[in-house]
């Protein structure tokens, strides 16, 4: 066998995902993540592709994304294939100020009837984090379904949180106002020290580590 290159092929791996789902962003719609980050996230990884395609192989991001596989992976092992549906895609239509809008959302997996969401981090500070609740909520509104587990893999504890209220329509369509009209920016103060294109967002913020 020729030399191989595992680096490599992660890289195109990532760089292939980031461009496809760049591409196939239609203008009315709105990724779930899109919802609870900063909404000037939004409109830039459209005007700055190149930066929104480089940040897909970010080592951080990486290591989530295959930890998700492992977890995915043990799911299979323990509930049975035919309990656990994996990689779930919905998506659904809401109408706000006339116009209709689609949300989309991937699931990490389903259960039974439970929703289930999976976090990675280095630390377990402040979990469970006020957007991974709203982003939880907004799967709740995206399926249909009642409860969901969110689960933290982080280096020092593993824990789950049940989230059993779905998003109701009115929080949906005031986030889906607030990406389009880009504010507030950011949504957290914490957000900009690791936004992607805070090199020249006029309106990051600075905070005191
Ligand atoms: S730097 Fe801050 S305000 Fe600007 S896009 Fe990033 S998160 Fe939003």
């Amino acid at each position: 066998m020729n030399m191989i290159s595992i680096v490599d092929k992660l890289y195109r791996w990532r760089i292939d995902e980031a461009v496809k789902k760049l591409e196939s962003k239609l203008d009315n719609e709105f990724y779930v993540t899109d919802l609870i980050y900063c909404p000037l996230k939004y409109r830039y990884q459209k005007m700055y592709k190149e930066l929104t395609i480089s940040s897909a192989i970010n080592p951080t991001t990486l290591l989530g994304e295959l930890t998700h596989y492992g977890v995915e992976k043990i799911l299979i092992d323990l509930f049975g294939p035919e309990n656990v549906k994996l990689e779930v895609d919905y998506e659904k239509g809401i109408e706000v100020d006339g116009v209709l809008y689609i949300v989309k959302g991937r699931i990490d997996a389903i259960i039974g009837d439970w929703v289930i969401e999976v976090k990675t981090s280095r630390s377990d500070i402040s979990i469970p984090q006020n957007h991974h609740v709203m982003q939880t909520r907004i799967y709740l509104w995206l399926t249909g379904f009642n409860k969901a587990l969110l689960l933290y893999i982080t280096s020092n504890r593993v824990a789950e949180y049940i989230v059993d209220k779905p998003a109701s329509d009115g929080e949906i369509a005031d986030l889906l106002r607030s990406t389009i009209t880009g504010a507030p920016a950011p949504r957290y103060p914490w957000e900009c020290r690791y936004c992607t294109y805070s090199t020249l967002c006029p309106y990051k913020k600075s905070v005191e580590s």
